[in-house]
């Protein structure tokens, strides 16, 4: 610019320009100074608003998680050193997703914008660790989960009682537009030094602590300690050894026959995973697939799952006709949000020429929770293939008897728990099996009790008129060859029809 300024100086000096041309050019020249210096403004602003953007949630004016790792990381020495105490929380806004899919995305901002505001208020600013313009030591980490540093607490009884605050405060409904919403939360706490000396460690505590919490029942806090250190511990064992289960093919399939009650003739067969190396083996499906199901393996797995067991239809079809054996598979509930479950399942039965009406797919009653409307989607669509589904562990969860219209099931599976009361001397225990028996009655839907261990048991339930039975009085579940027996000995009965 100056150098331009000084070119159009030198020549006028030179007389070498007419009067108009200078005039021209310091027009031109005026005009350039006025935008670059416009521009340059505007570059300080974008800059100081992107360097805000860097730092902020853009819903809340909070730190975001990258800002808040890296005060935290810079004030964790200085505190370890000191011997002071500093306390991070992570909170999580429990059932949130309810009030999404309830009220629509606008209203869930507000009230996040809500919530933040009171966590904020209900500090002391002495209490908090840093400050800067109006985010204090809280951030938002994601969706509805919240950090917060304590810098000026003493005791765990101190850090108790700015908790309870909190909780407290975040319960109180929140009014947006004509709506009154109740929402809690649950908080997981670790402290610098004991707890983890770096960001990372001491969030990823924080949060595992959290989630115990939520276990726990939620709308509470919990603090870090040993047992939920060993509990991560097993948790990334078993992650490990699935990401290596699934890599070296490790997993096998057993087989768990189901019976008709009356005739104790074969009806179905259950396939359940298993791992035939490593701390898989040790632990089981029912501490390894909810693993799964948290760290996103599950999709490989129930895939897996379901492409064995057609793939072993197709040997099984080569030997014995079978077409009358229908086959249960476990599937994750996780799959019912799944995008393009049903397009690969779709897929796989034009694959392996499967009959649909030959799988039942089981998912149990207790995942059934969340999204409800975008699970029983998926459900019709499941359902529309021609494959019938099932409720597994049928009377553990919380499905309202009148909610059962809303579920294309076609058949309940009453958990072990309940036909192992049928031994009960209580009336009240052993009533659960005759109220699902009913209520299965009512909604035309077909039973299959599991976990059937005794004769009275099993006596108690043909009586009942339960049509499928499985359990160790009968089978425990079994190697495919073993199965291959049983499958000798029955298929001439096999041909019976299913309802
Ligand atoms: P589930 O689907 O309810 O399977 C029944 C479980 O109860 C099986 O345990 C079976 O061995 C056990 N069981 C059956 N009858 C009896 C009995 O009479 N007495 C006793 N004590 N136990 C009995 P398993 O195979 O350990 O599976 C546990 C859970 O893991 C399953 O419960 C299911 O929720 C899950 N799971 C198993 N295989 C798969 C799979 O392939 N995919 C998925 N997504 N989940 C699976
Ligand atoms: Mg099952
Ligand atoms: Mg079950």
């Amino acid at each position: 610019m100056s150098c331009c300024a000084g070119t159009i100086c030198m020549l006028a000096l030179f007389n070498s320009l007419d009067q108009i041309t200078i005039a021209r050019l310091s027009l031109g020249l005026g005009l350039s100074i006025f935008f670059n210096a416009s521009f340059a403004s505007l570059v300080n602003q974008q800059k100081s608003s992107l360097e805000k953007e860097a730092m902020e949630d853009y819903l809340t004016g909070l730190l975001n998680r990258r800002s808040f790792n890296l005060r935290l990381d810079s004030e964790i020495p200085g505190a370890i050193k000191h011997n002071k105490i500093l306390a991070l929380l992570y909170i999580d806004l429990d059932n949130f997703k309810q009030i999404n899919d309830n009220y629509g995305h606008d209203i869930g901002d507000i009230l996040l914008q809500q919530a933040s505001k009171r966590m904020q208020l209900s500090i002391r600013p002495e209490d908090m660790l840093f400050s800067i313009s109006k985010a204090p030591s809280v951030a938002r980490l994601a969706g509805d989960e919240f950090g917060l540093v304590l810098s000026n607490t003493n005791t765990a009884h101190d850090i108790e009682l700015v908790v309870n605050r909190l909780l407290n405060k975040l319960e109180e409904p929140y009014s947006i537009n004509t709506f009154k919403l109740n929402v809690n939360a649950s908080i997981g706490i670790a402290i610098a030094g004991k707890d983890g000396s770096t960001a990372d460690v001491l969030m990823k505590n924080a949060d595992a602590a959290m989630y115990k919490a939520k276990v726990d029942g939620k709308k509470r806090y919990q603090f870090f300690n040993e047992v939920i250190a060993e509990k991560i511990a097993e948790y990334s064992t078993i992650e490990t050894a699935l990401q290596n289960a699934i890599a070296e093919k490790l997993f096998y399939l057993n087989y768990m026959p189901i019976y008709h009650s009356n005739s104790l003739e074969i009806a179905g067969v259950e396939v359940l995973i298993r791992c035939n190396s490593g701390p898989l083996c040790e632990y089981g499906p029912e501490k390894f697939i909810p693993v799964a199901e948290r760290c996103g393996l599950i999709f490989d797995i129930d895939f897996w799952v379901i492409e064995s067991t057609f793939q072993q239809i197709v040997e099984m079809r080569e030997e014995f006709d079978i077409d009358e054996l229908f086959f249960c598979i476990n599937i994750s509930a996780k799959e019912l949000l799944n995008k393009n479950f049903v397009m690969k399942l779709n897929a796989l039965l034009d694959e392996y020429n499967i009959q649909a009406k030959q799988i039942e797919l089981e998912i149990t009653e207790t995942s059934l929770v969340g999204d409800l409307d975008k699970s029983v989607i998926t459900l019709e669509k499941i359902k529309e293939t021609g494959i019938t589904l099932s409720l597994d562990d049928f009377g553990t969860g919380y499905t309202a008897f009148s909610q059962l219209t809303r579920y294309p099931v076609s058949t309940l599976k009453i958990d072990r728990s309940f036909v192992n009361d049928i031994e009960s001397g209580s009336e009240k225990k052993r009533s659960m099996v005759d109220i699902i028996s009913s209520l299965a009655n009512l909604y035309e839907l077909s039973i299959i009790a599991e976990g059937v261990e005794t004769k009275h048991q099993l006596d108690y339930l043909q009586n009942l008129d339960c049509q499928y039975v499985q359990g160790y009085y009968l089978n425990k579940p079994m190697a495919w060859l073993e199965f291959r027996e049983i499958l000798i000995t029955n298929v001439p009965s096999m041909r019976s029809s299913r309802y």
